[in-house]
């Protein structure tokens, strides 16, 4: 059983999806690992690092591997080099991108989606997207503060008291919570919205206060699933308006709003975002997805009328070596998923749900039933 960790080839992805304490137990699986050159070094994780954990270091790494973990899906002329029925396992990005998982199915790769991982409680420890998310919640906060022009605790000096600053929190999933918990520690007086009853517990049990339209369909707006609902267009002029009336007291702003494989929803108009007082950060966690804020811009720091937008990309990856242990991680137990640890060999049960609810491509198709190619 040879395992592969890939280097990520896009340039703006730092994160890896190995680390030497991950490669050392997939040894122990009875694995060997082989590691393409720097594919840590943005992690702050050398090659000799993973050698010295018992990884070979090799430009061909990939080409006779049985397994491939990568964080972001292999362009179409990168899978050229993998094996016939190689295994790949990463964040696939499948909403959208029929043609690149065709070219996935076409290559006779086995992929696996990681970000399509069930959310049932054995496979907490593979959710990528809390892992990732829980860091990006964090690190929305350390963005934020650092673009603030003051300080976020109460701070009474000699000289005057500076005032706690005002946080509010949009969407409280896994990324939502973790900003409270920051925003908190930092002193600021934190508010939070969303439209799933269960998170106003939540909310206030981190010491935040929760506020939202509580009607009926709010009731209502849980999937299955835990996730979000999109929302009726009465429900959300409701909620234009409550925001409307909050947001112009906020100092900091941290929309985490998102609705599986929807575009983000719009929670924060431009003419919101003009009723802040100049110097107020809003930082869009969903910008990748469309963005909850108007006027945000992916990749950027826009300022309007003294008000900055940041619209980061890849937040997780602004913490990399964070990221990219706890992703390292998720991918391992994954991987011990499919493994006989007696036999030391792959053995992958089909029929398993977390198997079933991440295959993306096998024998040269498409088989996820979500994206299925359109007749
Ligand atoms: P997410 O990233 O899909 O969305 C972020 C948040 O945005 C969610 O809380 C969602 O309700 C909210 N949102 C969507 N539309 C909104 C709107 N119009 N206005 C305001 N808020 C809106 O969500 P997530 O972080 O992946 O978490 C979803 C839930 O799943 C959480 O309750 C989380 O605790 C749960 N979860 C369960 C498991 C598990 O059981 N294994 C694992 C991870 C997360």
């Amino acid at each position: 059983m040879k395992i592969a960790v890939a280097a990520e080839s896009d340039k703006a992805e730092p994160r890896v999806a190995g680390t030497p304490e991950t490669v050392k137990k997939l040894i122990g699986l009875g694995a060997e690992v082989a590691v393409e050159p720097g594919a840590g070094l943005k992690s702050g994780v050398s090659d000799a690092d993973y050698q010295a954990a018992g990884a070979t270091v090799s430009k061909d790494a990939v080409r006779d591997a049985d397994i491939v973990l990568r964080v972001r899906r292999p362009r179409a002329d990168e899978i050229i080099d993998y094996k016939q029925g190689a295994i790949v396992v990463a964040l696939m990005d499948p909403y959208g991108n029929d043609a690149a998982l065709k070219a996935l199915a076409n290559a006779g790769v086995t992929g696996f989606a990681m970000e399509l991982m069930p959310r049932i409680t054995r496979a907490q420890s593979m959710d990528v997207l809390s892992s990732q998310a829980n860091l990006a919640g964090y690190r929305a906060v350390i963005d934020a503060a650092a673009e603030y022009g003051r300080a976020l605790p109460m701070m009474m000096t000699p000289a005057g008291t500076v005032p706690a600053a005002k946080a509010f929190i949009m969407g409280v999933g896994v990324a939502g919570l973790q900003a409270i918990a920051t925003a908190r520690r930092l002193g600021a007086i934190v508010t939070a919205t969303d439209v799933r009853p269960a998170v106003k517990e939540q909310v206030q049990s981190l010491g935040a206060k929760f506020i939202a339209v509580e009607d009926e369909e709010f009731k209502q707006a849980e999937t299955a699933g835990g996730y979000a609902k999109e929302m009726s267009k009465d429900y959300q002029a409701k909620q234009a308006a409550l925001v409307a009336e909050h947001i112009k007291k906020q100092d900091i702003v941290i929309t985490t709003a998102l609705i599986p494989g929807r575009p983000a929803p719009k929670l924060v108009s431009a003419e919101m975002v003009a009723s802040m007082r100049p110097g107020s950060v809003i930082v869009d966690l969903a910008v990748e997805r469309g963005g909850n804020v108007e006027g945000a811009k992916p990749g950027e720091v826009v300022t309007v009328d003294g008000i900055k937008i940041v619209g980061h990309l890849n937040v997780p990856g602004r913490l990399a070596a964070s990221s990219s242990a706890l992703y390292a991680k998720n991918l391992l137990t994954f991987l011990e998923s499919l493994i006989d640890k007696k036999e030391k060999k792959l053995a992958i049960n089909w029929d398993d749900e977390i198997v079933k609810g991440t295959l993306l491509t096998r024998d040269g198709k498409v088989v996820h039933p979500n994206f299925q190619p359109k007749a």
